[in-house]
């Protein structure tokens, strides 16, 4: 077996949990610093109202919800500091955190919901209207007894009981002086944290469980390689969902663990993301390809200065190198970092850091401590210690497996603990990591997971559609893949353009925004299939009807 390991090694701690780890630095940290604000509303979170406020939550789960260790708490809601405290108390009670992107459609919610059958769902004023709808197709919601759903932020209009935490930054810790609750103890290894959606390398979206070991685990070895990135003076604009495995090690962890500063914001908006970078003298830049790419050409960002700014960080899809040149143009004085990794990692595989000046744009980095990877062919042997191939990765960051999903986990995990990642690429002979493709059939568009399969059971909903195909197009103008389809009719009556338009608006009203077949529907007699039947969909990726699609994704060339 070729094995690449990692130069880097760390201590990881194995035997605390999150909510121990975030008490670790509590003497380095002043109680009065801001951790958290929210740029839309102003409001802020000390270092030390924080952490009483997640006392008093964990208090009231406990004794007065009668929250016990291994539940499970669904978040859903924009951006906010009641969302950042729910997860907290939820981990301090020894809890498991299931945050959900409160963008999907109600279909969307309720398959979620019923995966991750989840005790509470906590929800804020973003998900008032489409509860119902959740609540009705919702197996799980309909047959559980003990199901309940909460409210956090604003709570007007809602006709749910709020959820325990009434924040504010004077707030005091009267019950938790009285009976103190302290952090569960249990085995970090065994121990699920946090539960996220994602379609892995083939099929519907599944539960991935990530246990506190491997939250802790992929904290330090980001920090191992970059510790510039990681120390308490780092000052951010966050803007992706917290729903995605990014916002938990990130957003969860930066504040409370190392008291840096964090502003969240619940949507993108370029000339605010600038603003708040240059006013609250932002160090660091978090950011996805298609954001990096609006930051080095639109002429908005132009309009301030970044004198604090050290950092871009961007990962979650591939970065085209051209965008990475004309950033770092733009940029000059800013170090561009990158990451590649995927949920069932935790996060993150590979990245590039500070230290590596001489780094091929193209290339994503080196792999992180204590990780190691090996190339596979198509039938899962080994390629040699540099590839090209699948991508394996065996490190402390691999996730548990998926929720009440044996075979998919069977599927995803080799033995001995080496998880299959669905992505192509190589390896140079410094040790870079270059990512040239994807094996799994998974869609990213702007940063976000589309499962083609999801969109597939959709599309053959409608009353023409004899089958359906779904893969990523190239869209060069929003630099992002773009979900497209090939649709065989049945006795096709009418006009097929009509028909393709009216599927994809059929579509449109059954998915999240992000999901929408924005990539076309292409309308074709029959799917191209391979002896045993299975749809060869790089063929489909080589349709060249439209010109203003590429068929890949143009990253690193093989
Ligand atoms: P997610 O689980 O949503 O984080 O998605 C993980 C997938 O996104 C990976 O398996 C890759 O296909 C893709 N991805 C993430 N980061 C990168 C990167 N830096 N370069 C190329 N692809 C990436």
């Amino acid at each position: 077996m070729s094995i690449h390991r990692s130069k880097t090694w760390t201590n990881i701690p194995d035997s605390i949990s999150i909510s121990q780890l975030m008490q670790h630095n509590v003497a380095n940290t002043p109680p009065d610093k801001i951790i958290y604000e929210e740029a839309l509303t102003g409001r802020t979170a000390t270092y030390g109202s924080f952490h009483r406020q997640i006392r008093r939550t964990a208090y009231s789960l406990r004794h007065d919800l009668s929250f016990q260790p291994g539940d499970t708490v669904s978040i859903s809601g924009s951006s906010s500091i009641e969302y950042i405290l729910t997860a907290h108390a939820v981990w301090w009670i020894g809890g498991i955190v299931s945050p959900i992107n409160n963008s999907l459609h109600p279909d969307e919610l309720s398959r979620a919901i019923d995966l991750v059958k989840p005790k509470c769902l906590v929800i804020d004023k973003t998900l008032y209207e489409k509860i119902p709808l959740i609540m009705k197709n919702s197996d799980h919601c309909q047959n559980s007894n003990t199901f309940k759903t909460f409210t956090i932020g604003e709570t007007n209009g809602a006709k749910w009981a709020p959820f325990p935490i009434n924040y504010s930054p004077s707030i005091d810790e009267e019950p938790e002086l009285r009976n103190p609750i302290r952090p569960q103890t249990f085995d970090p290894k065994k121990a699920c944290a946090a539960i996220l959606l994602s379609s892995g390398t083939t099929g519907m979206p599944k539960a991935v469980m990530l246990s506190h070991y491997n939250l802790i685990a992929a904290c330090f070895q980001l920090r191992e390689d970059n510790p510039q990135n990681w120390r308490g003076s780092q000052r951010e604009i966050f803007f992706p969902p917290l729903s995605h495995v990014y916002a938990l090690y990130v957003c969860f962890t930066m504040g409370l663990w190392l008291g840096a500063y964090v502003c969240l914001m619940p949507r993108f908006d370029l000339e605010l993301y600038c603003r708040l970078l240059k006013d609250r003298k932002a160090t660091l830049a978090r950011v996805v390809p298609s954001i990096a790419r609006m930051l080095a050409e639109n002429p908005v960002v132009r309009r301030y200065e970044y004198p604090s700014l050290e950092y871009f960080s961007c990962s979650a899809a591939p970065l085209h190198e051209e965008t990475a040149a004309k950033l770092s143009k733009v940029f000059p004085g800013v170090v561009l970092c990158q990451t590649y990794g995927c949920t069932e990692l935790s996060g993150p595989c590979v990245q590039s850091g500070v230290r590596d000046r001489g780094l091929p744009l193209s290339a994503s980095g080196t792999v992180i401590a204590n990780s190691e990877i090996r190339f596979l062919d198509l039938d899962g042997k080994d390629v040699g210690a540099r590839g090209p191939g699948e991508i394996a990765c065996r490190a402390p960051n691999v996730m548990m497996g998926y929720k009440d999903n044996p075979e998919e986990t069977a599927k995803a995990m080799l033995e001995d603990g080496w998880l299959r990642t669905g992505d192509l690429g190589y390896m140079d002979e410094k040790g870079y990591l270059y990512i040239y493709d994807r094996l799994k059939e998974m869609i990213k568009y702007k940063g976000f997971q589309v499962s083609p399969s999801e969109l597939e059971n959709v599309i053959i909903q409608y009353p023409l559609v004899q089958e359906a195909a779904v893969i990523g197009a190239w869209s060069s103008e929003e630099d992002t893949e773009i979900p497209r389809a090939f649709v065989v009719l049945e006795n096709a009556q009418g006009n097929p353009q009509e028909i393709a338009k009216d599927i994809s608006d059929f579509v449109s009203t059954k998915v999240s925004n992000y999901k929408k077949l924005r990539g076309g529907v292409v309308t074709i007699d029959a799917l191209p299939r391979n002896p045993t039947g299975k749809v060869l969909k790089k063929v489909l990726k080589e349709y060249k009807g439209n010109p203003q699609l590429e068929v890949r994704m143009p990253v690193a060339k093989l």
